[in-house]
């Protein structure tokens, strides 16, 4: 996908058509959105894009957008991911006008409940899970009713209070919508509105024996808080009907209206709750923020910027159609936004020492360094050069194919900031690796110009043995290895190298108390330390790599 053709401006998308429109007819007179996740797991990109629409919309039009957890299932929901989401959601960039919870309105969901089954559209089903399944119908053919459909008002109201108070043990019974069970649309077969579950809330305590369905919930909860815009993903499409069934039967103070759009998904990446929670709980990665998921907290360990994040977000746009984005989509705005503000280093991820013999032993120098090479305000650094340094493995062949200009026996190359050096002989161990490489230089190349105008094909980075430090680096790498990875059988498409520890690299030494900012290593990626790293034992976990093409040109140069 070439990413220029789908920057879109602020502002053109379907949504924000509607709510102009809605703003500039009066309809409203101010936009309400929400977010609501379910805390049942950390949110991942595709929340992200769902976050960015939502709080973007408020934002834009002057509106105010609600986080509000739809915490209606106590069996799967944590406190943990309360916590989680509302540090995703600020770190995004977002504050929310108010916090709800589903479970805030858990009176007035159960005094609505009551109003449906006074106005006879509301009854307590005794059939089990497996029957009420089996008389849905499909899509083909119609449902059959229930034989507890036509209970009378007071019975239903006797039991569903009964329900209320713990009395039925838990999947004994449901309350259901009276709608129509050879309704073209699924959803309005009698949907459920209450389950009876004997389980403890983080936030209600043991106070309910029932809970709310999704549907009952969300539309109700939107209307209180007399959200105008309710903007949810494509699959909730078919559930419209119902959103809006309740809102027409019930006294709501407002009546919400509810849009869809296309949700994210990404190549090689999966974005669902159920999947990241057996990544996580089957120890397939270390955990919700392994950098290897595509969860927030794990871009943020990365070290991912946010703004990378909503730049992503503003150029796939929001459309009505699902489709998969390029996963190199996401690493392009990562790129954008760190070769603007990521600070230049060196670093050797797999040395190969280099002994310079003319150089005089025991003598140091230093060198300038540039930190930024469109900042100079961001000045320089001074780095030690000595008689003994690192270079990267790969950057020497000992017998190399005609297009490999980098360093090789008798070929000069430029130490980035500086000198050439020529490799004059090769030192391997028994097994015949390379070990050592000795080498020559030309003081008179200090900076990286040769006074008789000479010209070497490569520039190569390097860190000094002696002053460098040893660190850990880890790269990272798609978790599944294949482009569209089957949720259903996740595990069979999971990457064996989706993450390579390199436990030998050297670092600039004032790399070992680095920040969580993230530097570039020079000709190799972005790379940040990990919440794990200290000035003892750095570690560092690469962000993304440089693109192909741009660390060619580096090592043209
Ligand atoms: P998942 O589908 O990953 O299991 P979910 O829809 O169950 O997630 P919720 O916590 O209910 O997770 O989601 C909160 C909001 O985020 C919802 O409005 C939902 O539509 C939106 N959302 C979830 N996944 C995506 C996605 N991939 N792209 C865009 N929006 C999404
Ligand atoms: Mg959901």
């Amino acid at each position: 996908m070439a990413a220029k053709d789908s920057i879109q401006e602020p502002g053109a998308d379907f949504i924000r058509d509607i709510v102009r429109a809605d703003l500039d007819s009066k309809k409203h007179k101010k936009v309400v959105t929400r977010f609501p996740p379910e805390p049942n797991g950390y949110l991942h990109i595709g929340h992200a894009k769902s976050i960015c629409l939502n709080f973007g919309i408020a934002q834009e039009f002057g509106g105010q957008c609600n986080l509000r957890f739809d915490d209606t299932n106590p069996t799967k929901e944590e406190q943990e991911y309360i916590d989680a989401i509302m540090a995703d959601v600020r770190w995004l960039g977002f504050q929310w006008d108010n916090l709800f919870y589903a479970s805030d309105y858990f009176d007035q969901l159960f005094e609505w409940a009551e109003h449906l089954i006074k106005t006879g559209k509301a009854y307590v089903d005794d059939q089990n899970q497996e029957e009420v399944r089996k008389n849905r119908g499909t899509l083909k053919e119609p449902g059959k009713n229930s034989p507890f459909r036509d209970r009378s008002v007071d019975e239903n109201l006797d039991l569903f209070r009964r329900m209320k108070a713990g009395e039925f043990p838990g999947g004994s019974r449901v309350l259901r919508a009276k709608i129509d069970m050879a309704s073209g649309n699924i959803n309005l077969r009698d949907p459920t509105l209450y389950r009876i579950l004997h389980a403890h809330h983080p936030r209600t305590g043991t106070k309910w024996f029932i809970y709310p369905s999704y549907d009952f919930a969300h539309g109700q909860s939107d209307a209180i808080e007399h959200i105008t815009h309710s903007i949810c993903t494509l699959e909730f499409e078919d559930h419209r009907p119902l959103y809006d069934w309740f809102l027409e039967n019930l006294p709501v103070p407002s009546k919400p209206h509810q849009y869809e759009f296309a949700r994210l998904n990404l190549t090689y990446t999966l974005l669902s709750k159920r999947v990241l929670t057996e990544l996580v709980k089957g120890g397939h990665v270390e955990g919700w923020d392994d950098p290897r998921m595509p969860t927030i907290a794990g871009y943020r360990r990365r070290g991912v910027p946010a703004e990378a994040i909503r730049d992503f977000v503003k150029r796939i746009g929001v459309a009505k159609a699902n489709s998969v984005v390029d996963l190199g989509l996401l690493e392009f705005s990562i790129r954008e936004v760190l070769n603007k503000s990521a600070q230049r280093r060196m670093a050797v991820l797999r040395p190969l020492k280099v002994v310079i013999e003319n150089y005089p032993e025991g003598k140091t120098e230093e060198l300038e360094a540039v930190n930024h090479p469109d900042k100079p305000e961001l000045r320089t650094r001074k780095i030690k050069f000595g008689r003994e340094i690192f270079i990267e493995q790969e950057d020497f062949m000992e017998n190399p194919p005609k297009k490999f200009f980098r360093l090789s026996p008798g070929t000069e190359v430029r130490l980035r900031y500086a000198f050439f050096i020529t490799c004059k002989d090769v030192i391997k161990n028994a097994a015949g690796e390379v070990t050592e490489l000795r080498c020559s230089y030309d003081p008179a190349t200090k900076g990286g110009n040769a006074p008789d105008g000479r010209k070497v094909k490569a520039t190569m980075h390097w860190v000094s043995a002696a002053d460098s430090v040893p660190a850990e680096v880890r790269i990272y790498n798609q978790l599944f290895s294949n482009p569209e990875p089957d949720a259903a059988n996740f595990a069979a498409h999971i990457n064996p190298a989706s993450l390579e520890i390199l436990k030998e690299a050297r670092i600039e030494p004032a790399l070992a108390s680095a920040s969580g900012e993230p530097v570039q290593f020079e000709r190799q990626g972005y790379f940040t330390a990990d919440g794990s790293s200290t000035p003892q034992k750095p570690v560092f976990n690469r962000t993304v790599g440089l693109r192909d093409s741009w660390a060619k040109e580096q090592t043209k140069a």
